[in-house]
């Protein structure tokens, strides 16, 4: 396990606060705001939420208190969504009272279609009263374009990824090339007729055409990145002028986050197994 930890700790922050501000500040440093995320989802009981809202609530004051460059971005299914719509309501709200309050700003991380309309109709809500709010939307599900355009006509802020669930038609696409062209092709209506919004990929063919478009149509508009990955294009992206974001996810419950990443890229695997036998 120890081993394991050490592996996954490219991606993940570490266990606790400390570990995620420390892995911040770096960004900071280097020219790039943090985007932070407690890890954990699927939570079926109350206390569990309860700790993680404690845990928003913590963190936004240490970022206060040390005058950071950051941000939360914050799960569903582990700030209330799994009991219902209200809860998950109430939960974003407080934390977007305090948001405000410090003028800070709050994304809402999208999971499975399962939570897709549930976690539009919050943030459409949230949206109406607080103006720092965004949310990430998916190009692997085909119902995304649409559901961009009309965030749009309401002043949406929107990360564009191309999704981490696996899904499947109708909902989803077929395949990675649709997901590609979807992403391609949202990225021209953001580019088009949004103001305020960010390029969440690591792939250079979507980071590219959002360098190009931003060329012609100058937008408020930002690249994030996993903490991790691909780091010398980060670094290139900011000595280029442009806002960039890493995302820092920390907190116990790694090991999904951690999964997800080695199925992106299989060739990780490979490298964890070298790096074992190693030592
Ligand atoms: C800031 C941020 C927030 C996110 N939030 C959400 C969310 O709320 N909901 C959700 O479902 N998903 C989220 N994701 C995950 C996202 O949906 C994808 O699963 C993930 O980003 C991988 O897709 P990709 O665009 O990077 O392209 P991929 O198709 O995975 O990769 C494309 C190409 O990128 C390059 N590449 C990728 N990784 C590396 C690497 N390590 N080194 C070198 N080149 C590499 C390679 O050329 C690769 O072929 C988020 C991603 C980011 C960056």
């Amino acid at each position: 396990m120890g081993l394991l930890i050490r592996f996954a700790s490219q991606w993940v922050a570490g266990e606790t606060m400390a570990d995620a501000i420390a892995r911040a500040d770096d960004a900071n440093r280097r020219g790039m705001g943090a985007v932070l995320n407690v890890l954990g989802e699927h939570y079926e009981e109350r206390a569990t939420v309860d700790a993680a809202m404690d845990e928003y609530f913590a963190l936004l004051d240490a970022i206060h208190a040390r005058r950071m460059d950051a941000s939360l971005s914050i799960k569903p299914t582990q700030t209330g969504v799994t009991f219902d719509a209200d809860t998950y309501w109430q939960n974003v709200q407080r934390i977007l009272e305090r948001v405000r309050a410090m003028d800070a700003f709050l994304w809402m991380d999208m999971e499975s279609s399962r939570f897709t309309d549930v976690t539009l109709d919050v943030y459409r809500r949230a949206l109406a009263e607080y103006p720092n709010v965004g949310v990430a939307m998916q190009s692997n599900l085909r119902r995304t374009e649409k559901d961009v355009e009309s965030l749009l006509e309401v002043g949406g802020i929107v990360r564009l990824v191309k999704g981490a669930y696996r899904e499947v038609p109708p909902v989803g696409t077929a395949d990675r090339r649709e997901t590609d062209a979807n992403y391609h092709r949202i990225l021209e209506l953001l580019f088009e007729r949004g103001d305020r919004f960010a390029v969440g990929s690591h792939d250079s063919a979507m980071i590219d055409h959002a360098r190009e478009l931003g060329r012609k149509r100058p937008r408020r508009f930002e690249f994030q990145l996993l903490l991790g990955v691909r780091d010398p294009l980060k670094d290139e992206l900011v000595r280029d002028g442009h806002r960039v974001q890493e995302y820092i996810p920390y907190g116990p419950s790694w090991l999904p986050y951690f999964t997800r990443r080695l199925r992106e890229r299989p060739r990780n695997v490979l490298t964890m197994v070298r790096s074992f036998i190693s030592g």
